[in-house]
């Protein structure tokens, strides 16, 4: 065996569902110097990144932070510390990661009850009050943007209602947070978490999130910091979070002004997050969002010039990701794999019942640009006459170019 050479990756345009190309500015961030864990430079740094994302989240919650590792770290810590065994948890499914969200808190020892609705779809306010009402759930966990279907459940009417049945109300909001609307406080949000490498443009392996008042204080009331200077007797053994690294009130006190240790947080992920949503808010919140509107509906008029079908509710697509059907005859994997070998452009497979039956094609974060979104058409088309397609010349491409004009 030869010894490894440095690492030297290929050329790659990543159109898919995530992780996408990261912001050349973030890459570079995260080659920063380290400096130690009490460094003033570092808890600077973790204030400063914790009001970015207050900015990012749209809210004021204090209680905003990274967690180390990647959407499905936030989205256990999240549950974890939000859920005591045996209490209910809602989980309304509209595709893979709602499947996630109920599997995390299943093994949280939650008692999960689930709705679902066909792939494709989302649910109304009403079903999901209907649900509350029955359930009588401590939790309601929703996705916002499930990318395995490139659904966007509308959450602004979900927290009034969770409100007034006195239940929290938490979001995965790791693929649209950053290329869709998202109000964390306007819409009553109680958690919401996220992760970079979707439209935040960053690497995987950093979870943002946010807890509303009323969310820190079930987390506190369940600490083992906490826990520990109450009376004895006061707590039962459920009431601690059953893991140390996503108990959240010891997080939230690593970040907040006690610094009390818990884990070394992650100081090339740091800067990277940081790198994300500073390039967001340079940017603009709401210019990003339509920046990923526009790209969006461009890659979705090209895919349509090309006479490709688009699945599911349209109206209520993400801005950042469509997923085609597959012309009969095509060989999709194959064609995917062509795309990446002859163009260096990687799109999305997919799961379960759409497996081998749709591409997903993503424009997010630093992709959400006109030249990535014309060479993947132009790419695409080739490749689809090469499996065997009738597809009109140029047709991608001039369809979206006339949507951007
Ligand atoms: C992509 C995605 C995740 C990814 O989780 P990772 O742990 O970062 O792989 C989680 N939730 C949703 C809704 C996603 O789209």
């Amino acid at each position: 065996m030869t010894f490894p050479a440095p690492i030297d990756p290929p050329a790659r345009l990543l159109m898919g569902p995530g992780p996408i190309s990261a912001y050349p500015s973030v890459l570079r961030a995260m080659s920063a110097p380290l400096v130690g864990q009490y460094d003033p430079f570092m808890t600077a740094t973790m204030n400063e990144t914790q009001s970015l994302y207050r900015d990012v989240f749209a809210t004021a919650n204090d209680a905003t932070v990274l967690i180390d590792g990647t959407s499905r770290a936030g989205i256990e810590a999240a549950i974890t510390s939000l859920v005591r065994p045996g209490e209910k948890v809602l989980v309304p499914v509209f595709g893979r990661f709602g499947h996630l969200l109920a599997e995390i808190a299943e093994r949280a020892l939650a008692d999960v009850h689930t709705i679902e609705v066909e792939w494709g779809q989302v649910f109304t306010p009403s079903a999901i009050e209907e649900a509350i009402t029955r359930v009588k759930p401590t939790l309601l966990a929703l996705v916002q943007g499930d990318t395995s279907t490139t659904m966007c459940q509308p959450l602004e009417e979900i927290g009034e209602i969770c409100r007034r049945h006195g239940v929290l109300f938490y979001t995965d909001a790791t693929a649209s947070l950053g290329g869709n609307d998202f109000e964390a406080d306007a819409w009553g949000l109680d958690a919401a978490t996220a992760g970079l490498q979707k439209c935040l443009g960053g690497p995987s392996g950093s979870a943002p999130l946010t807890l509303s008042d009323r969310a820190v204080e079930v987390v506190r009331s369940r600490s083992r910091i906490e826990a520990g200077i109450r009376e004895e007797g006061d707590a039962s053994a459920d009431d601690f979070v059953r893991s140390n690294y996503f108990d959240l009130g010891m997080v939230l006190d690593y970040w907040g002004p006690r610094r009390l240790n818990h884990h070394t947080e992650a100081t090339s992920m740091l800067y990277g997050a940081r790198e994300c949503a500073r390039v967001l808010l340079l940017e603009g919140r709401n210019a990003v969002i339509e920046r990923h509107r526009r790209i969006g509906d461009a890659m979705l008029a090209g895919v349509r010039g090309l006479g490709l079908d688009v699945f599911g509710d349209v109206a209520h697509k993400m801005t950042n990701v469509v997923a085609v059907e597959i012309p009969d005859g095509v060989a999709g994997d194959a064609a995917r794999q062509a795309m990446l070998t002859d163009f260096g452009i990687e799109i999305g497979t997919s799961f379960g019942p759409l497996h081998g039956r749709v591409w997903r094609i993503g424009t997010m974060g630093y992709n959400a640009r006109p030249d990535a979104v014309f060479s993947t058409l132009a790419a695409l088309e080739h490749v689809l006459r090469r499996f065997g397609a009738r597809v009109p010349v140029g047709g991608g491409v001039d369809a979206a170019a006339e949507a951007l004009t």
